[in-house]
């Protein structure tokens, strides 16, 4: 039996949001469109130590208004990518702020902070004492370019990894 889980994408304008899920499902997905409350889902298959997983990934398109469609869009999420732009410090402002929204509407559900743009380090925003930062949140921290590839398997590998409570002792 499949093990299956609704994860949402949650960030400031721009950051990336998008660009993630597509790089991450767009060769091997089915997808539909909630045009009502402006959410695409899509779905995709990871295989993990245990087993395979179907993320059910919820992405706001269009106006990217996180708190009129916060009930409707968090509800029922196991998980959740907080996204920060690596080259627009501001967005980890308001990732921070999105992360204590979201804890209060789902609970402590685990999370993946993403710091995404990864391939623009010469326009790199973020200094390394943010990053020690929210590391000692106890945040666990992926850099990814939804560009490259880089890290995009990774970030949603190890929330589905934290939804389901695996280890991979390896990594
Ligand atoms: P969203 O509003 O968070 O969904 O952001 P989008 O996915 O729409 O991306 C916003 C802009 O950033 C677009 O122009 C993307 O092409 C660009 N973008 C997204 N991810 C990356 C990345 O990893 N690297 C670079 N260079 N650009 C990116
Ligand atoms: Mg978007």
């Amino acid at each position: 039996m499949i093990r299956k889980a609704k994860v949402c994408l949650i960030g400031a304008t721009a950051v990336g949001k998008s660009s993630l899920v597509a790089r991450y499902v767009r060769s091997v997905f089915s997808e539909h469109y909630l045009t009502t409350i402006g959410v695409r889902i899509e779905t995709h298959v990871v295989d993990r130590i245990t087993g395979p997983i179907e993320l059910v990934v919820w992405d706001l398109s269009g106006e990217d208004e996180f708190q009129s469609v916060q009930t409707s869009y968090l509800r029922g999420a196991r998980g959740f990518l907080l996204v920060i732009d690596g080259t627009r410090r501001e967005t980890m402002d308001a990732a921070t702020a999105l992360e204590a929204s979201a804890r209060r509407a789902l609970g402590p559900v685990p999370f993946v902070v993403v710091l995404n743009k990864v391939d623009l380090d010469a326009l790199w925003d973020l200094t390394p004492a943010d990053v020690a930062e929210m590391r000692r949140r106890g945040w666990k921290i992926v850099e990814t370019s939804a560009k490259t590839g880089a890290g995009v398997k990774d970030a949603f590998g190890q929330l589905a990894d934290a939804i389901f409570a695996e280890v991979q002792p390896w990594t």
